[in-house]
């Protein structure tokens, strides 16, 4: 934290507006007051709505692939994880939970039930590419082919691309309607690191874009590994990951570099009576972050499950359990479980109102810690994702 925090004058201004920082919000930050009272911003209920409200807004339709010849409207609400195959897996009567930190509320949890054709869904594909590009995953059965592992890659970034582009805008709006928050380093920082995410985002999917036309799947190395039973979750994400395994830092996410940082993809799929984990970087990455995957590889499968564990929640709000899962979870499981999918976005609401947003230095320190990806191997946490009947 504390880099990058100062504004400059001659900058686009953080607002969006397309005009320069000085010429736009920089006078309005320390003139304009909240727009949201007291009251507004002490009920959890009414932030979450705000928040919801300002992210609603942002939705937009697109088809990702570049050759827009053969697209085919509408854009379908597109599913990350297959709907028939893995959805169904882990659904019960055609219901899932989810983990959003926006469904915050005073009392309850935010994970909930919802329709199985409602989980995690974005819109980033037209009908004719959703189903013509992914038929391979969609379809065929899971044999750790290279064109597969490279769609579910694939699908994440296309996700996370359409996902980080409304972040932005969202935050963007917050600024337009809320100039005092610019006063807050920590909004500052945040909007920061959204923005140079956001850049590596759009290099990557130009990669796998060309890739895809090209046909050349062949441009990831992959960590791919079976587990004997069918778990009753699934996950699909992508990620910096900031440390080794010992806490070494492997990548400096707080970076300013120009340099794209490298990403690791990862999904885990339930299928017939078993799992496979599919971790992947680009082979061009590869070097950067080989002691990382060289440190996974070494684990046995009680250790993999614990790393993944604490990584999986750190790093997605894309896990979809089955509700028998989550029932079997004591509060107390439950509890730490979506304290870590909060992570640091979980007090946006103090952010706002330009309070200190942790609880205590202790949380706060957890969630950096967190952010880094330093995980306490000794350490098992309370909830177990791969725990089966
Ligand atoms: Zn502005
Ligand atoms: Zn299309």
């Amino acid at each position: 934290m504390g880099k990058n925090i100062k504004i400059n004058n001659s900058e686009p201004c953080l607002c969006g507006s397309g005009q320069k920082f000085k010429d736009c919000c920089k006078a309005k930050m320390f003139t304009s007051t909240t727009r949201y009272s007291e009251d507004i911003l002490n009920n959890p209920q009414r932030v979450n709505a705000i928040l919801q409200n300002m992210m609603d807004k942002t939705d937009f339709k697109t088809c990702v692939y570049p050759d827009k010849s053969c697209c085919k409207l509408p854009i379908k609400n597109a599913h990350t994880l297959q709907n028939n195959g893995v959805l169904s897996a882990v659904s019960e009567l055609e219901h899932v939970m989810v983990t959003d930190p926006l469904n915050k509320v005073r009392k309850g949890y935010i994970t909930r039930k919802i329709s199985k054709n409602k989980a995690t869904t974005f819109y980033g594909f037209c009908e004719y590419h959703d189903s013509y590009l992914f038929k391979d995953i969609e379809l065929k059965e899971y044999k750790n082919e290279i064109k597969q592992n490279f769609l579910f890659a694939y699908r994440v970034l296309a996700q996370e691309y359409h996902k980080k582009e409304r972040v932005i805008s969202s935050l963007q709006n917050c600024v337009k309607e809320n100039p005092s928050i610019l006063i807050s380093p920590i909004m500052v920082e945040n909007y920061r690191m959204m923005d140079l995410a956001r850049k590596d985002i759009r290099e990557l999917l130009d990669i796998f874009n060309t890739s895809y036309m090209n046909q050349n799947f062949d441009i990831l190395y992959n960590y791919v590994y079976k587990f004997e039973k069918q778990c009753r979750f699934a996950v699909t994400t992508m990620y910096v990951p900031a440390s080794t395994l010992d806490g070494e830092e492997l990548v400096d996410i707080y970076s300013k570099e120009k340099d794209r940082l490298p990403s690791v993809f990862l999904t885990i799929i339930p299928v017939n009576d078993c799992s496979y984990l599919i971790m992947s970087c680009l082979k061009l990455d590869y070097a950067k972050v080989k002691k990382y995957f060289d440190d996974i590889e070494k684990l046995d499968e009680n250790k993999l499950k614990r790393f993944l564990n604490w990584t999986l929640p750190t790093y997605s709000e894309n896990i979809v359990l089955s509700p028998k899962l989550w029932e079997s979870w004591s509060e107390k499981a439950k509890n730490q479980y979506e304290r870590i999918v909060s992570g640091m976005g979980g007090d946006f609401e103090k952010m706002l109102n330009r309070e200190f947003p942790f609880e205590t230095y202790e949380d706060m320190e957890i969630a950096l810690k967190t952010q880094l990806g330093i995980i306490d191997m000794n350490n098992v946490p309370q909830y177990d994702l791969f725990l089966v009947e």
